[in-house]
This record gives C-alpha cells, sequence and structure tokens, in this order.
C-alpha cells in the first residue's frame, strides 16, 4: 500500500527550493507533491503555520532513500555559496544550488 509521509517542511523564504527538490527526487524516481505551494494566495485565511510549504513523499517506501538525498542536498548547499556552472548540462547556477536544478546533477 502506498502512503503519503511528510518528508521537509520549508521556511518561507525556502519555498522556491521545495519545487526544485521535488523535481530532483522525482529524477531519482521518487515521487513527491509539494503542499502549500500557493502562499500568498491563503495568506490571511488560514494560520501562518500552515502556509509553510511541505514536501511530501507519495510512498512512504521511499522515504528513508529521499531523506538521505535531501539531506545531502541541503548539506551541500549550504557549504558555498560562489556560484558555479554545471558540468553536465553547462547551466548557470547560484551557489546555494548544491544540485543542478536543470538535470539534477550533484554539486562537487
Ligand atoms: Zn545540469
Amino acid at each position: 500500500m502506498e502512503k503519503l509521509k511528510k518528508l521537509h517542511t520549508f521556511s518561507l523564504w525556502e519555498r522556491p527550493l521545495a519545487g526544485l527538490l521535488k523535481e530532483i527526487l522525482a529524477k531519482e524516481g521518487i515521487a513527491c507533491l509539494v503542499r502549500n505551494e500557493n502562499l500568498f494566495a491563503a495568506m490571511g485565511e488560514i494560520p501562518l503555520i500552515e502556509c509553510y510549504p511541505e514536501l511530501w513523499v507519495i510512498d512512504d517506501e521511499t522515504l528513508p532513500r529521499a531523506k538521505l538525498l535531501l539531506d545531502g542536498w541541503l548539506k551541500n548547499s549550504s557549504l558555498d555559496a560562489t556560484p558555479w556552472v554545471c558540468p553536465d548540462c553547462h547551466e548557470r547556477l547560484d551557489g546555494h544550488f548544491g544540485a543542478c536544478w536543470s538535470c539534477g546533477r550533484q554539486r562537487e
């Protein structure tokens, strides 16, 4: 049985990351969904805490692997803030990205 499991809650300012990580995990074969993506539409109508973007895995069996990938990604992304260029697809990336948002390659 597939079961939804919450993987991570993002800060409000990390909202763009939620969609990015969803893409990266999808490329690893882990299906995810983002809740509370439309923050500003909802703000004022529900308590702020419920507006935090959340990343959920669709199948709870993928949760341990998803957590590993996410932790690695978040750790990498806080190491170095210099912009870099993806060696695979030559996309220019901001320093806070630990992996290429275009092709998903991890930063070296
Ligand atoms: Zn790339």
